[in-house]
C-alpha cells in the first residue's frame, strides 16, 4: 500500500495512487460496460450502420444506442459481479467477450441460443480447428490486456448495508438510464430493433449470457422430462414373403445445393454420382442453418412448418418410430452425436476410431463410416443406417478429404478464412464437396453390387455454408435472415431395382418430383413412406415417393 493511502485519514477517499485507483464495484462495472460497448462490438455496430435504420440525426442515434448498451452491460455486470467477485468475475467477461468479438467480426456469428448450443456441443477438435493465431493476438488485445489494468484497480470496501443501497440503486438507475436513452432516439431505434430484430443476437456480452442461461435452463428442464412417445402404433405393412430391406440415410455435412454439380453449378463437384444419375431432389430447404436446429428437426414429425424447438426436442424421433415397427436402426457418426435423434437407440461413433486407411490424429475421412457396409445387406430384418458425416463441415475445409481430391487449387489451407483469398476457400470447399461425392458414390456402389437385394440410400445435408457472400462465413445465422446459401441444401435418393419393384416406384415420375420445392419436413414421411410403415403420424402428402407409387405395379410385384 503507499504512503498516500497509509496516511489517509480513516474514512476519507483514499484513490490518489493512480498506478493503483480505487473504485467502488459498480462505478468499475460501469467502466467495463462502456469499454465493451466500444471494443467488443464490432460485428453490432457494423450491423447497425448496414442496417439503414438510422435516420436524419444520425449521431443521436448512435450515442442513443451506444448508452443502451453501456447501461444493458452494467446492469448485467453488477447482477453478475459484486464485492470480492467483482474482479474476477469483470475480468473472465472481458476475455469472453474479446473472443466473442473477434468471431463475430470475422465471420458474422449471431450468438443466439442455437448458437451457444452448437459451441457447447463442439468437440475438442473442432474448436482447435477454430483457434488461429489472429483469435489469440485479438484476445490479447481487447481481453486480457483490459483484464490486466482491471487487476490495478482496488475495490473500495464499503460497510454491508451502504454497499446494498448503492447496488439496489445501480439496479433501478441503470434500467432508466436505457429508458430514456431508447426515448430521445425512439422512433430509430424502435424501427432498428422491429425491422432487425437478430440485431440484438450482437450486442455482447448480453448475447451470450443471456443465450447462455437459456441453454442451460432449458437442459436443465429436458433432464428431467421424458420424450413424448410419437408413433407408438407404427407397423410395417408389407407383403410378409417379401426381402429385408436396407435403408442408409446420410445427413449432412454443411452442404450447399449452389455448389452442387448435379444442381448445375459451373464445376462438375459430383463427377461419380453423375455417373450413377441418381434422383437429383433441385430445391431442397434446410429446416435450420445449424446442425443443432437441423438434425432434430428433419427427423421430427413436426419440422419447420410448425416449428416448435422445445416439443421437437421433447418428442420421439423418426428412428423411435421405426423401432417402434420393428424395424432395426443405427446411427453412425463421424461428428458430434446424433442431437437426441438417436436417444436410446444403437449408436456408433467414429470420433476415436483408429482405422490407419482413414484417420490420423486430426480425426477421419468419412469413408470410414462405409466399414462393413456390405455385410449388412445380409441382415435378417428391414434395417436403417444412418451415416452422420464431417462432410465440409468448416473453416477448415482442406482437412476434410484425402490429397487425391485436391483438384482445384490453390486451396486455402488455413483455418483463419480471412488469410485465404476468397476463390481459394471456395477451392477448398469444392473439394471437400468431391470428397463427399466419392463417399456417397462407393456407398451406392456397395448397394447397387447386390441387385438381388432391396436397397436404398437417401442424402441430405443438414443446412448450407456462407463462403465470403456480403462477409458471412461459416453457418449459423438465425434463420428469418438466414442467406439462401445457408438453407439451400442438395439431396439426392437412390434405389434399387428390387426396392423400385417392390414398392411399385416409378422411377421417371420420382425423376420430375424431384424438381418441384422439398425441405426437411419431407423427410420424416418419405422414410416412413418408403418403408411401408403405417401409422397414424405419417402424412401421405409430405410423402416425396406417395404420388409416384403405382398400386398395380405393387400389387404385381407382391408374392
Ligand atoms: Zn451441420
Amino acid at each position: 500500500m503507499s504512503a498516500v493511502v497509509q496516511g489517509a485519514v480513516p474514512g476519507h477517499r483514499a484513490g490518489t495512487d493512480w498506478t493503483r485507483p480505487q473504485l467502488g464495484s459498480e462505478t468499475l462495472a460501469l467502466l467495463v460496460a462502456a469499454y465493451l460497448a466500444l471494443a467488443c462490438n464490432g460485428a453490432f455496430w457494423s450491423a447497425v450502420e448496414a442496417s439503414g435504420s438510422l435516420g436524419g440525426a444520425a449521431a443521436i442515434t448512435v450515442i442513443s444506442l451506444f448508452v443502451m448498451l453501456t447501461a444493458a452491460n452494467w446492469l448485467l455486470l453488477c447482477l453478475l459481479s459484486g464485492g470480492r467477485a467483482a474482479k474476477p468475475v469483470l475480468a473472465v467477461l472481458l476475455i469472453v467477450s474479446a473472443m466473442a468479438a473477434y468471431y463475430m467480426r470475422t465471420y458474422t456469428v449471431y450468438l443466439d441460443p442455437d448458437m451457444v448450443r452448437t459451441i457447447l456441443h463442439t468437440d475438442a477438435k473442432e474448436s482447435r480447428e477454430l483457434i488461429a493465431p489472429g483469435m489469440l493476438a485479438s484476445v490479447l488485445t481487447f481481453g486480457v490486456l483490459p483484464a490486466l489494468a482491471l487487476w490495478r484497480v482496488r475495490i473500495r470496501r464499503r460497510p454491508p448495508g451502504r454497499a446494498l443501497l448503492i447496488r439496489a440503486a445501480v439496479l433501478i438507475a441503470a434500467p432508466a438510464l436505457l429508458a430514456v436513452a431508447a426515448l430521445v432516439s425512439f422512433q430509430d431505434v424502435a424501427a432498428l430493433l422491429r425491422n432487425h430484430r437478430e440485431i440484438r443476437h450482437l450486442a455482447t456480452p448480453g448475447n451470450y449470457l443471456v443465450s447462455l442461461a437459456r441453454v442451460l435452463a432449458e437442459d436443465g428442464a429436458a433432464k428431467n422430462r421424458s420424450r413424448e412417445p410419437v408413433g407408438t402404433d407404427a407397423r410395417v405393412v408389407a407383403a410378409a414373403k417379401r426381402e429385408p430391406r436396407l435403408l442408409v440415410i446420410v445427413v449432412g455435412e454443411t452442404a450447399r445445393a449452389q455448389n452442387w454439380g448435379l444442381g448445375g453449378y459451373a464445376r462438375q463437384t459430383t463427377p461419380e454420382l453423375a455417373r450413377i444419375a441418381p434422383i437429383n431432389f433441385g430445391e431442397v430447404t434446410s429446416c435450420g442453418t445449424s446442425t443443432e436446429v437441423s438434425l432434430p428437426c428433419m427427423f421430427s414429425p413436426y419440422g419447420r412448418r410448425d416449428y416448435d424447438k422445445d416439443r421437437i426436442r421433447h418428442s420421439e424421433s423418426l428412428l423411435h418410430v421405426l423401432d417402434h415397427a420393428g424395424i432395426a436402426t443405427l446411427w453412425r457418426d463421424n461428428q458430434t452425436g446424433c442431437k437426441g435423434v438417436c436417444d436410446g437407440l444403437p449408436f456408433e461413433s467414429y470420433e476415436h476410431a483408429d482405422d490407419p486407411a482413414f484417420c490420423d490424429a486430426e480425426g477421419c475421412h468419412d469413408e470410414v463410416l462405409l466399414q462393413g457396409l456390405e455385410h449388412r445387406l445380409d441382415g435378417p430384418g428391414d434395417q436403417v443406417l444412418v451415416l452422420h458425416p464431417i462432410g465440409n463441415h468448416g473453416p477448415s475445409y482442406y482437412r476434410r478429404y484425402p490429397a487425391g481430391f485436391e483438384r482445384y487449387t490453390p486451396a486455402c489451407r488455413d483455418a483463419e478464412l480471412g488469410h485465404c483469398s476468397r476463390e481459394a476457400i471456395v477451392n477448398a470447399y469444392d473439394n471437400a464437396l468431391l470428397y463427399t461425392d466419392h463417399v456417397l458414390a462407393r456407398a451406392i456402389g456397395v448397394l447397387a453390387a447386390r441387385p438381388d437385394r432391396a436397397s436404398a440410400l437417401i442424402y441430405v445435408s443438414d443446412h448450407g455454408e456462407s463462403l465470403g457472400e456480403n462477409g458471412l462465413y461459416l453457418h449459423g445465422v438465425p434463420y428469418a435472415i438466414a442467406p439462401r446459401t445457408q438453407t439451400h441444401v442438395p439431396m439426392i435418393a437412390w434405389l434399387s431395382p428390387a426396392w423400385l419393384a417392390q414398392g411399385g416406384l416409378d422411377l421417371a415420375c420420382l425423376r420430375e418430383r424431384a424438381h418441384q420445392p422439398a425441405s426437411h419436413d419431407n423427410l420424416f414421411h418419405s422414410v416412413l413412406g418408403l418403408l411401408e410403415v403405417s401409422t397414424s403420424v405419417y402424412d401421405a402428402r409430405l410423402d416425396l415417393f406417395a404420388g409416384c407409387r403405382r398400386p398395380a405395379l405393387a400389387a404385381a410385384a407382391a408374392p
